[in-house]
């Protein structure tokens, strides 16, 4: 579904990740992992545009969405994303919150975006928190809505930028939970964290990044129990 091909991205004189490639399938769910500064969020950035890559290539279905004709609005209506600060509009309610995009980006009618969005909110459990506004949530809450938002879009895959980073720590498993049942329905995901329990139980493959390289790229039980490089293992040394 997304293939990364030779990925380099440079900030000025920085190259903060340096040849990067590798192919996330339908259906799976990829962790990205490895210490602060690595370059996780600026790789997850150049799945979807946020950050062009210096060199290199990125497809979605085939299509080489970092070749310069692309539109990204375009790219990006295919592409979800959640962050660690949730940025949820905070003069809208949780439901306008949900509705607005698929009415706005996709031109839906008013009453299917809402129909959409009362179902999202069910799904991540916030039904009675439609009419409240983002200020009266707790943190946990605030994410389950961030998720719904961008599942209204019914993008084909979804980027998680940390998403329980941010939480106390008694919220996150509501938010964990809601993004293992979304894995469960087959979504495509790529999600940084450093949540190793949910990377063991959860992804298909995890990426290990150190200094903007990929450093591994294994299954879970592999890469959890005998992790191939010293890097690897000094981080999960100091993690687990
Ligand atoms: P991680 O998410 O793994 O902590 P990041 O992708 O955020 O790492 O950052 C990788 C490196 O790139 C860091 O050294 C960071 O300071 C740098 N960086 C990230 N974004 C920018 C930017 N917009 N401008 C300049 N440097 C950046
Ligand atoms: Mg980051």
């Amino acid at each position: 579904m997304i293939k990364a091909e030779n990925i380099t991205k440079k900030f000025g004189k920085q190259t903060v990740l340096k040849n990067i490639s590798t192919t996330i399938q339908h259906g799976e769910v990829v962790a990205v992992i490895g210490p602060s500064g690595s370059g996780k969020s600026t790789f997850l950035r150049c799945l979807n545009l946020l950050e062009l890559p210096t060199e290199g290539k990125i497809w979605l279905n085939k299509q080489e969405i970092t070749d310069p004709k692309q539109n990204k609005l375009t790219v990006r209506k295919h592409i979800g994303m959640v962050f660690q600060h949730f940025h949820l509009f905070p003069h809208m309610t949780v439901l306008d919150n949900v509705a607005y995009a698929p009415q706005k980006v996709k031109g839906i009618s008013k009453q299917e975006a809402y129909q959409i969005a009362k179902k999202l909110l069910a799904k991540v459990g916030l039904t009675d928190k439609e009419e409240s506004y983002p200020n009266r949530l707790s943190g946990g809450q605030k994410q389950r809505v961030a998720i719904a938002r961008a599942l209204a879009m019914e993008p084909e895959i979804m980027l998680f930028d940390e998403p329980t980073s941010a939480l106390d720590p008694e919220m996150v498993k509501e938010v964990l939970d809601v993004m293992k049942d979304l894995a469960n329905t087959g979504m495509t995901m790529v999600v940084v964290t450093h949540e190793m329990n949910f990377a063991k139980e959860v992804a298909d493959r995890i990426l290990f990044l150190d200094q903007g390289k990929l450093i591994e790229e294994a299954d879970p039980s592999i890469f959890f129990q005998a992790p191939a490089t010293e890097r690897a293992k000094d981080f999960l040394d100091k993690v687990l």
